[in-house]
């Protein structure tokens, strides 16, 4: 049995339903909510390890209840939007969601979605174990955050320093979609257009250098019109891991 419990907020029963099933079929446990109160009780009462949760809600929008939620909980919070503007999608991630699925969605994407999150609560749970922190690793990449280095396995990356302070924010973020006005607002600390046209040759760059040892591997996902994310690599396919 699968350890995981998982909040399931959608007023729209037929969805509802088919996450449920899908949850279940997968050995997950959950619990369901219909409204935003409820979600935001249940969540409390319960402290889910995930959210999923419909942004469209018949009481209050998802967004007010990402908020709500983040006053006390660091759950991942995936946001379902049957909403196609991806300015919904922007405002929950600002507010602290941590990734987005699109209705309609397939219950594979569901599932993969579910497993990025598994990897993101098991990375920031051997974070605590670490204490210090002061050493990241992700697949062959490793950064020595007092070192203030990077590397892919024994090569060491030769990064500018934005290139260094853009990965370390991605990786502090491992998991999680970060938009593009969050990552200027922490690099540039502000988010007019012109950094933004910089934070995409810098993405570029720095990808480049990530993959130049190992292009098998992808550690930068990109959401267009979104942003980014630095996925947490699969340990049990690279060597080089202590
Ligand atoms: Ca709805």
């Amino acid at each position: 049995m699968n350890k995981f419990q998982i909040l399931i907020v959608e007023d729209d029963p037929p969805i509802r339903n088919l996450i449920a099933t899908t949850l279940k079929t997968h050995d997950y446990r959950y619990i369901t909510a219909s409204n935003g109160e409820e979600a935001i009780m249940q969540a409390s009462t319960y402290n889910p390890d995930v959210m999923f949760l419909d942004l469209g809600l018949p009481d209050m929008d998802g967004v007010s209840v990402i908020k709500k939620v983040r006053e006390w909980s660091v759950m991942p919070i995936i946001v379902i939007s049957a909403r196609s503007e991806d300015s919904d999608k922007i405002e929950a991630l600002d507010a602290g969601a941590d990734d987005y699925l699109t209705k309609p969605f397939s219950v594979e994407e569901l599932l993969a979605r579910l497993r990025v999150m598994q990897r993101r609560i098991a990375l920031l749970n051997s974070d605590g174990e670490n204490g210090s922190g002061a050493i990241y690793r992700n697949g062959n990449l490793k950064i020595d955050y007092a070192a203030g280095c990077a590397s892919i396995g024994d090569q060491e990356l030769k990064l500018t320093p934005i290139e260094y302070k853009l990965l370390c924010l991605l990786a502090k973020n491992t998991g999680k979609v970060l938009t593009h006005t969050y990552i200027t607002q922490h690099i540039w600390g502000s988010a007019w257009e012109g950094n933004l046209a910089s934070l995409r040759v810098f993405m570029a760059t720095l990808r480049k250098k990530l993959e130049q040892y190992d292009d098998s591997v992808q550690y930068i996902q990109t959401h267009v019109g979104i942003g980014y994310r630095l996925l947490k690599v699969d340990v049990n396919h690279h060597e080089g891991n202590q």
